[in-house]
Order: C-alpha cells, then structure tokens, then sequence
C-alpha cells in the first residue's frame, strides 16, 4: 500500500520526559498527497509532527524521508531536506511587519516561492506589508505563517491546526490556499480538529488515538464512514 510514498512512519514511539505520547504510530504519506491527521486533543497528532521535524527528543522508531532516515537527525537537516512545519501556534515573529517575516524566512532549501507568487495566493498580505504581526488578524497571521514556510523553499508542509480559532469565511479561504498548493504539487500532512474543512481536502485521513493510528479513511470512504469517524472524534 505504501509504495512510492516519500514520507513513511514505521512504529513511533515518543515521550516527553517519562510520559509517553506516542505508542507505535504507523501512516505514510506519497507525493503530491495531503494526508490529514484526525483525533481528540492529546491524541498525539502535533507529537507526531513534532517527531518529524526533529523537534522531539525521546522517541523510537523509523521516519523516511525520500529514502533517508530522519528519525536521528536534528531539526535544521530535515528542514534542509524540504520539510516545513507550521505550528499551531503559527511561529511568527509578531514584533516583525509582514514584509520582515517575509524576507526572514527560517533555513532555506532551494526554491523559495517568490513574493510575488506569495502575494497572488495571499492578496492580504500585500496589503499589510509594512503592518507589525501583532497588529493582523488571527486569519492573516495564519496566512502568514503559512507564507513564511512557502518561502523556505519546502515542498513538503506540516500543518498544525491551520484553522483554530478563525471565522468560517477565513476558513475558506485558507481552505483555498491549500487546495492551491496541492495544485501546485505540495505534498502536505495536516492536522485538523475541524473535520467539516478537513473532509473536503484530504486525499486520506488517518484517525490517531492514544498515540497509533488506528484507522484510515480514503476520501471516497468519508461518506460512508463519517459516522465512525465522528464517534472517534467525540462530536
Ligand atoms: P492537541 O490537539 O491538544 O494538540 P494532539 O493530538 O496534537 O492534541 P499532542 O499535543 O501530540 O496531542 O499530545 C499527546 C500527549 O502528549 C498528550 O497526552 C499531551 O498531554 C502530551 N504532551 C504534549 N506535549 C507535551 C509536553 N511538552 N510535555 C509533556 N507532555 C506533553
């Protein structure tokens, strides 16, 4: 099944100091993908985007990257392989303007997506250009963040949460973005606790609970499964 995928997690374990999150996660991700990561709070899902990016300290297990294990490696050389993550807590310099965050982006890969291309996909963000982060609205300080990593180069994007806490007609249009992106060839993995925005733009959903996937879902299965899937999401 997880032929010519470019991202495979093979039985991670995780911990934060003697607690342990993660309990042998398995799920992989191919080219072009968006694979979204469903589950209640403290299920493990931004561990296991943590554990990816390097950004976990005790953990076990495989994480292959293009045919390179990265389970061992320190976060700046997986972000130098194209990985990007946007933290739920969006990672902007909120003392920086927009044009500041912009042009400071965090290590570059090669390929950056020029300012122009960032504009197109964010109109806002052209607007508040000169505007400090901590004057934007939570939507735009999302498409921010969002931008900032599409200026690494990345091609492969960790989201976390990219629509807590925002209205619904900006939930739309981060919405828009993403299926932009995938467009464009992005290969993403996306945690999301809005399974209403989720289910219209993965290709797959991988349900995570204490710490496994336990269940995945193609996207011609949500139908039928949606039911299961609340139940598992506790809504
Ligand atoms: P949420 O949506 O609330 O972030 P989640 O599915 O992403 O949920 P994680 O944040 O990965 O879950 O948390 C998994 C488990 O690890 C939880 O039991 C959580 O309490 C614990 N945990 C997370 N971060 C830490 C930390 N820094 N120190 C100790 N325990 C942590």
């Amino acid at each position: 099944e997880n032929n010519g995928a470019i991202l495979t997690v093979a039985d991670l374990h995780a911990w934060y100091g003697e607690s342990k999150a993660l309990h042998g996660m398995n799920f992989h991700v191919k080219p072009g993908e968006l694979v979204t990561l469903l589950g209640r709070n403290g299920a493990g899902k931004t561990t296991a985007l943590r554990s990816i990016m390097g950004l976990v300290r005790r953990k076990s297990g495989a994480i292959r990257f293009a045919d390179e294990e990265l389970s061992h490696r320190p976060a700046e050389f997986i972000a130098r392989r194209g990985i990007a993550y946007c933290p739920e807590e969006r990672g902007i310099f909120a003392s920086l303007s927009v044009g500041e965050n912009l042009e400071l982006p965090p290590v570059i890969a090669t390929g950056g997506m020029p300012i122009d291309e960032i504009f197109a996909l964010f109109p806002n963000l052209k607007r508040r250009w000169s505007s400090q982060g901590t004057k934007l609205s939570g939507g735009e300080q999302q498409m921010l963040a969002i931008a900032r990593i599409l200026r690494t180069g990345a091609k492969f994007l960790l989201l976390d949460e990219p629509t807590e806490g925002l209205a619904p007609v900006i939930v739309q249009q981060i919405a828009a973005v993403i299926q932009r992106l995938k467009e464009q060839g992005y290969t993403l993995l996306m945690v999301e606790q809005n399974f209403r925005f989720a289910a219209k733009l993965a290709d797959r959903y991988c349900v995570v609970e204490h710490g496994r996937v336990v269940e995945t879902f193609r996207r011609d299965e949500l139908d039928a499964a949606t039911h299961k899937i609340e139940v598992y999401l506790g809504v």
